[in-house]
């Protein structure tokens, strides 16, 4: 990944020069593929959230919000944690407005980290996670989760926590796999983090976008959990809008306290006007959410009908809008990132490789995958999918 402009890089971002998504989005856009790599939509959200951001605009909602984000966002994420999850959390201390998601996890985990502690994290992992723990100046301790079922694996979770372990960093529905933790490994987790007194930050961003059978369980409501977790999510996925970047943070008003002191000297404050639009969306009545995992429900399932007609090996996500795929089938050698570098030329669409979401020394277990988003018109995945098909034919 763009190691020559390394040069003046800090030692503790060597390595994480560019990242994957800036790099597949920009080769989607010079080659004119279609993007299945980057995870946004190619539609728009509710109708009612959008106006609202453009009332806000007209109003004069234009300077800076407070710190810790406007008072009626704070209350309607109190608001939805309670509706969707049953957690109870004071929109005054205990919620706190971020720069999406992204800034949540670095005030949490810069705000929180001490150089040398450990953070026992799900692999493959979202890439923030590893870029803010090294920034941190903590130390990566990932657990591998392995297709098709990508479930956890409750003996090498207990065997990554050591003396120095601080944090678990926790991703469900997980990105890449589609993973969604059920209550049986929540409860492992939730067991050996009372045992070790650990804090939790539990990042579940794609909370409405489960289907099937998988029911999101935020790991806060389990016993012993609401005082050492922090639940952070954001707009972008719910809401389709993920150029807004209103993300939160909800937990113990310690907890997010700590968080709060990093994020003030990150960005301070963001996304002013989108701040009360997505206030609106919060409020928005069931059957937008119902409506939501329904119609991705039937985009995965479009998707995965095509990825497995074109040869491919495809796991089932339960969650998140991404498929994972064993190329193996398609590229003998079995390599993910070249194969996703090729793809533009060969056949016009873009993926993203999974082997960066794997720690260095893993590499082998991801290398053979990539993962494709389906949140995007049916037409452009039907166009997708027979493309892939002419590339495998
Ligand atoms: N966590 C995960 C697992 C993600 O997939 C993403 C990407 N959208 C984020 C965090 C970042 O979210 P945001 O765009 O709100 O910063
Ligand atoms: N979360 C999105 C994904 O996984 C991308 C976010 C980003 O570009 N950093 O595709």
């Amino acid at each position: 990944m763009a190691r020559e402009h390394d040069a003046y890089l800090t030692s503790r971002l060597r390595g994480f020069g560019s990242t994957i998504f800036a790099e597949m989005t920009a080769l989607a856009t010079e080659k004119r593929a279609i993007n299945l790599g980057q995870g946004f939509p190619d539609y728009d959200g509710p109708p009612e959230v959008l106006e609202a951001a453009v009332d806000a605009i007209r109003s004069g909602q234009n300077q800076y919000p407070p710190g810790p984000g406007v008072a009626d966002l704070r209350m309607a994420i109190s608001e939805h944690q309670s509706r969707f999850h049953g957690l109870r959390y004071d929109p005054d201390g205990e919620v706190l407005v971020t720069a999406g998601a992204t800034e949540a996890l670095a005030g949490a985990l810069l705000g929180i980290l001490e150089t040398g502690d450990e953070v026992v994290l799900l692999e493959p992992m979202y890439d923030s996670y590893q870029a803010c723990i090294a920034l941190a100046g903590a130390i990566t301790r990932p657990v591998t989760l392995r297709p098709p079922s990508y479930r956890l694996d409750v003996d090498a979770l207990r065997a990554a926590v050591t003396p120095r372990t601080r944090m678990i960093l926790l991703n469900t529905p997980h990105n890449p796999t589609g993973a969604v933790l059920d209550r049986e490994e929540l409860r492992a987790i939730a067991d050996l983090a009372v045992e070790h007194d650990l804090i939790v930050v539990s990042d579940e961003v794609y909370e409405h976008l489960v289907y099937d059978d998988a029911e999101h369980v935020s790991i806060a409501t389990l016993p012993g959990m609401w005082e050492r977790t922090l639940v952070i999510s954001s707009g972008g996925k719910t809401f389709n809008t993920t150029g807004w970047k209103v993300g939160w943070i909800c937990g113990p008003a310690k907890l997010v306290a700590a968080a709060r002191a990093a994020k003030q000297f990150l960005t301070y404050v963001s996304s002013g006007p989108f701040q009360p639009a997505i206030a609106v969306g919060l409020r928005l009545p069931d059957e937008y959410f119902v409506g939501l995992a329904s119609d991705l429900r039937r985009k995965r399932d479009r998707l995965m009908r095509g990825l497995v007609a074109a040869g491919f090996e495809a796991y089932t996500p339960r969650g998140t809008y991404f498929v994972t795929v064993d190329i193996r089938s398609l590229r003998e050698d079995g390599d993910g990132y070249a194969f996703c570098r090729e793809l533009p030329d060969r056949c016009g669409v873009v993926g993203i490789p999974n082997v960066v979401f794997y720690d260095r020394a893993h590499e082998s277990e991801g290398r053979h995958l990539v993962r494709f988003a389906f949140c995007k018109r049916d037409e452009v995945i039907d166009e997708a999918v027979e493309r892939l098909m002419g590339a495998a034919s």
